[in-house]
């Protein structure tokens, strides 16, 4: 039984536990039996609009018995990410009632009186205005923190799909150039703050029916996700942070006999929003030693290695990254292998972005140049004997030398 395994429900709202005004099949029920199990239950929902207070009356007129403590709106939570990080004068679009409450929450914050605000915050109204979106734009080129409530582009409706935070932000995002920090899930930011008081070593689920928000962040987390869905989820890889760990139809499985949830066990590499072409280089000296450099973002030792620009052969893109890297000039000597394993080639960049590389591993040799301590990417560049590799190396890193070191490579050393 799916209940007794967790100590702490997490519960996406809509489509979870309602449907537009109707309360969905067996929660009140479920709900019911989970707090006799004396398990602690909180909701999570995206939606920037309603205050905390609003989504707890909502709720109890749906006849559930919730307080306003077990509730997480994003809206909320972006409240709390404002006081942390002290901000004291904020620009902030949204409804009318997240304004009230983050007025009444924030009282030493100044909101939407100031110049130059510390920093911009995008929720959603039907409201808000061009004029109010250009207003962030220039508050955020001149450098205003760009923060949003939640990511999600658009929310269901009974005419369809409307517009929703995650569209107005890519708006502002394509004028400054700049990301947002996000509050909503899947970010971390929203399960830290609805989960920060719980024992380290509690067993937390999150039940929800978006794969690409409640499934994804639960799994961020280290979480396991369980997908409310009328059909199974699948996803190619079996990393995917959005496939759930187990769907059910509705809260009711929780409490069937015959079902079991295998915990997530989380990948060791962030989830990557793209995939993209890179190339890497295995470069030996004229001893037989190979070039490593330390990479400054994860203080790991590595294979030179980078991404092919726009208009960019990939000989010029090895020669040119390993010249940013380490300084040295090399000649492309051919391919070893063709390499994506999301292990070794998963990279957060300080801008947000997440990418996973599919790389192209030439063996090179070394034409001239100096080891120079100006380096771009780097923190420190050596040759190492390929038998006497650093310990902390990037993953996969030592197979792509191991088989370069495979295939004949003579003729190219001295
Ligand atoms: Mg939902």
């Amino acid at each position: 039984m799916i209940a007794a395994e967790f100590d702490v429900f997490l519960f996406d709202l809509d489509g979870v536990i309602y449907l537009e005004n109707e309360l969905l099949p067996d929660v009140k029920l479920s709900l019911e039996r989970l707090r006799q199990m004396g398990k602690i239950i909180r909701f999570l929902t995206n939606d920037p609009r309603a205050t905390r207070e609003q989504v707890t009356q909502r709720l109890r007129r749906l006849g559930l018995d919730v307080n306003e403590q077990q509730v997480y709106t994003s809206g909320w939570a972006t409240i709390q990410y404002i006081q942390r990080r002290g901000y004291s004068s904020v620009f902030a679009l949204g409804t009318p009632d997240f304004l009230s409450e983050m007025r009444s929450s924030l009282q030493q914050v100044r909101i939407n009186t100031d110049n130059q605000p510390q920093a911009v915050v995008i929720g959603y109204d039907d409201d808000i205005t061009m004029r109010q979106v250009n207003e962030a734009v220039q508050y955020i080129q001149q450098g205003s923190d760009f923060i949003a409530t939640n990511g999600d582009t658009s929310f269901p409706v009974s005419s369809g799909r409307s517009l929703a935070t995650g569209s107005l932000i890519r708006a502002v995002q394509a004028a400054t150039g700049r990301r947002p920090v996000v509050i909503g899930k899947p970010s971390p930011v929203m399960f830290q703050i609805a989960t920060e008081d719980l024992p380290a070593n509690a067993r937390i689920v999150m039940i929800g029916d978006s794969p690409e928000t409640d499934i994804l962040g639960a799994h961020g987390m280290g979480y396991t996700g369980i997908l409310i869905s009328e059909a199974p989820v699948t996803f190619p890889s079996k990393y995917d942070f959005r496939a759930p760990d187990v769907t059910i139809r509705n809260l009711s499985s929780l409490f069937d006999p015959a079902m079991t949830v295998v915990p997530w066990s989380k990948p060791p590499f962030p989830w990557p929003e793209r995939v993209e072409p890179g190339v890497a280089a295995v470069v030996f000296n004229e001893q037989g030693d190979v070039l490593l450099m330390k990479r400054i973002d994860n203080g790991l030792w590595g294979i030179p290695s980078g991404h092919v620009e726009p208009g960019e052969t990939v000989e010029e893109a090895i020669k040119r990254e390993v010249m940013e890297e380490t300084g040295l000039e090399v000649t492309v000597e051919r391919l070893i292998g063709v390499y994506s394993h999301p292990a070794s080639q998963v990279f957060s960049y300080p801008s947000g972005d997440v990418v996973q590389f599919i790389t192209l591993c030439f063996l090179c040799r070394v034409d001239g140049g100096n080891i120079r301590a100006d380096r771009k990417e780097s923190a420190e560049v050596k040759f190492f004997n390929p038998a006497e590799l650093p310990a902390d190396m990037l993953p996969m890193h030592p197979q792509w030398l191991m088989d370069a070191l495979a295939s004949d490579f003579s003729a190219f050393i001295r």
